[in-house]
C-alpha cells in the first residue's frame, strides 16, 4: 500500500504536531520518579493518593505548556490539507484529552477532529501499547493495515507496530529506528508532499 492511499491518519501530538516543549527529565526530577522510569507506569504504581496528586500536578504543568503551544513546520498545512481532502483524522497521546483540546485549538486545527478521535491517556492505555489505534480502528470501521500513525518517538513507531498500523517519523533529520519505520519525513509538510496532499 502506498502512503497516497492510507486515508485515515493518527497523530501524535506532542513533538509531533507541536514544537516539543516537555523537560521530561525535569517533570521526573519534581515528582520523585527515577530517569530511567516511564512516567505514567511509574504513576500507576503509586498508592492511590500519592498517584492522584502526582497526576494533578502532572495536568496542571502541561496545562501551562498546552496553552503557549506552537505548531511544529508543516503541521497545520498538513492537517489542513488531509481534512480537507476528506481524510479521517485522528489523535494518539500520553498527553490528557482535555489538554489535547487545548493544544490543538492554540494551534487553529481544533476543527479538524472529531473529539472522540482524541484519545489521550484516559481513554487508551499509552502508547506503546497498540490499544488506542485498535480502538480508532473499530471506531472507523477500517482495518488497521489501512491506517497510518504519525509520531516523533519510538513509543508512536512501536505502537503501530504493534496495532498492524503503518508507521511515519517525522521532526527528526536522522532516523533512529529505521526498523520500527515505514516512511520517514523530515517534517510534517515533506510527509504532506510524500502523500500527495501538499505540495
Ligand atoms: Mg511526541
Amino acid at each position: 500500500m502506498t502512503l497516497a492511499e492510507i486515508r485515515h491518519w493518527v497523530f501524535d501530538m506532542d513533538g509531533t504536531l507541536t514544537l516539543a516543549v516537555h523537560d521530561f527529565p525535569a517533570i521526573k526530577r519534581a515528582l520523585g520518579i527515577p530517569q530511567e522510569d516511564d512516567i505514567l507506569r511509574h504513576l500507576a504504581a503509586l498508592p492511590e493518593a500519592e498517584s492522584a496528586a502526582k497526576h494533578a500536578w502532572l495536568l496542571e504543568h502541561e496545562r501551562e505548556l498546552a496553552v503557549a503551544s506552537t505548531a511544529a513546520p508543516g503541521a497545520v498545512a498538513l492537517i489542513r490539507a488531509l481534512h480537507d481532502a476528506g481524510y479521517r483524522l485522528g489523535i494518539l497521546t500520553r498527553n490528557a484529552h482535555e489538554l489535547a483540546l487545548v493544544t490543538l485549538a492554540a494551534i487553529g486545527v481544533a476543527d479538524c477532529f472529531h473529539t472522540e478521535d482524541i484519545l489521550g491517556r484516559g481513554e487508551a492505555d499509552p502508547k506503546p501499547s497498540p490499544d488506542g489505534l485498535l480502538r480508532l480502528a473499530a471506531r472507523w470501521g477500517v482495518a488497521p493495515e489501512r491506517m497510518l500513525m504519525v509520531g516523533d518517538y519510538h513509543f508512536d513507531l512501536e505502537c503501530a507496530r504493534a496495532a498492524g498500523v503503518h508507521s511515519a517519523l517525522v521532526n527528526l533529520p536522522e532516523n533512529p529506528w529505521p526498523e520500527l519505520t515505514d516512511w520517514h519525513a523530515r517534517d510534517c509538510a515533506e510527509l504532506g508532499r510524500m502523500a500527495g496532499v501538499l505540495v
